[in-house]
């Protein structure tokens, strides 16, 4: 089933608001085995909604439009799909029972204007809105189906998910399409590549790999059509083995896994704890350790040491070793990891030290330089990586990179069982 998604709104054109609702919508369609053919943005105006409605009609039997059907007078979607279908509008009374109840619920008077929320096109099919006062709107015709989405963008999530989908899936429209992200950290998309060239080459036609490479990791989409729903789930399942055991130390999950949820639950797996110690990711990487539910079990704390008398003075590290190779550095970086697991009694430690950019970096120090160190039972282990020009990004990948470590080390651990490991 081929789409267009045509996104309404002012603010959308003066890049006042990311389009989320666009790419989100895309996303989900795809999962379903809707073929987006065009994302097209327009503003609240009557003629270009009209106009993009039109035009999207021509090639596409499904149109989703998103924004635009608030109570506000800067909002054109319903008066546009009114003058498209030559109807008028007429009250839906379930639909103002839903938003009294809503208004009541929260204690605030119903305005004239919220009650003409509940006036829609006399074709439409109005699709409950939980969240929201405006409905969505489902039209058919000629075959097609025209759909209008509010776009507030949990509005817009729950009716996609739990009114439009379904019905698409309803009227039997889909074919079965299925696909599975395969995420991977430590090696850039390139040599990827080259690494899983001939499993990529001998794929069946049916189904399809995508990279879809973020800063500091690449993650691997594949894809399948088909009739028979369970065949397609056990083809793709096949082939995501296959790739696996090709490249076993560089996959870390699948579909919405993130690396610190993942290294979260290898931590909690194996009864260890962490702490932190940070220069140039200044407390990022103990935010993404943080953002997982539950990290209280295993995480500690961090000390931000950015400048060097913290280093010296909070984590112990040793003067002459700042003065004779410069924080960034392997030295520096081993005793940031060696003390904060002293001083957090923890069993892992990570630090990271580095020049993130945009200045600073001298022809032997490059911006992007930065030392990772993980100290644990064992030795400490310590890397070195040169990332690119972008402070953000290499703020990014650095967090990463230092989970990354945590997590191989937590892999080969956990597959050794604890036989083999005494703190
Ligand atoms: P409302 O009933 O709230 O007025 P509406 O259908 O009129 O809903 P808009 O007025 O177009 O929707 O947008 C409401 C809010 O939703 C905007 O403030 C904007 O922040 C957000 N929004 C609108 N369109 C998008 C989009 N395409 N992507 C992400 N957010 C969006
Ligand atoms: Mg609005």
């Amino acid at each position: 089933m081929d789409c267009e998604i045509i996104s309404i709104g002012d603010e959308l054109l003066i890049g006042q608001v990311t389009n989320t609702n666009a790419s989100w919508m895309a996303s989900e369609f795809s999962a379903s085995g809707i073929v987006v053919r065009r994302i097209t943005t327009v503003p609240d105006d009557t003629e270009d909604i009209i106009n993009a409605i039109q035009s999207a009609l021509e090639k596409n039997k499904l149109v989703v439009l998103s924004g635009g059907l608030g109570p506000t007078k800067d909002d054109m979607t319903k008066e546009a799909l009114c003058i498209y279908f030559n109807v008028s509008l007429f009250l839906h009374q379930p639909t103002l029972d839903h938003i009294e109840r809503l208004f009541g619920g929260r204690g605030i008077p119903v305005l004239q204007k919220n009650r003409d929320q509940a006036l829609i096109p006399e074709n439409a099919i109005p699709l409950t809105n939980i969240h929201g006062t405006a409905p969505g709107l489902w039209f058919e015709q000629d075959g097609k189906i025209i759909v209008s989405l509010p776009g507030v963008p949990y509005e817009l999530k729950a009716l996609v998910t739990e009114s439009v989908i379904p019905r698409l899936v309803e009227s039997q429209q889909l074919a079965t399409f299925f696909h599975r992200t395969i995420l991977t950290q430590g090696m850039g998309e390139s040599l990827l590549s080259e690494r899983i060239s001939r499993w990529e080459d001998n794929l069946p036609v049916n189904i399809k790999l995508a990279y879809l490479p973020q800063p500091g990791l690449v993650r691997l989409r594949i894809s399948a059509h088909g009739t028979d729903r369970n065949l397609v789930i056990q083809e793709i399942d096949e082939q995501v083995s296959r790739l696996e055991e090709l490249i076993p130390e560089l996959v870390f999950g699948y579909d919405n896994d993130t690396l610190e949820s993942v290294v979260g639950e290898m931590l909690v797996k194996s009864g260890r704890t962490l702490a932190t110690a940070e220069s140039c990711t200044g407390g990022y990487l103990a935010h993404l350790i943080t953002s997982v539910p539950g990290s209280s079990r295993y995480y500690k704390g961090s000390i931000i040491s950015y400048d060097n008398s913290i280093k010296e003075g909070l984590l112990g590290v040793n003067k002459d070793s700042l003065v004779k190779y410069g924080a960034v550095s392997d030295v520096v970086v081993k005793q940031m990891a060696e003390s904060a697991r002293k001083k957090f009694n923890s069993d892992y430690a990570l630090a990271t030290s580095g020049i993130a950019g945009p200045g600073g970096g001298t022809p032997d120090k490059p911006v992007g330089l930065v030392f990772v160190a993980l100290a644990g039972p064992g030795e400490t282990v310590i890397s070195k990586y040169t990332f690119g020009e972008h402070r953000g990004r290499n703020i990014r990948r650095s967090s990463l990179a230092a989970l990354n470590m945590l997590r191989l080390e937590l892999y080969r651990l956990l597959s050794l069982g604890d036989k083999g490991i005494n703190g």
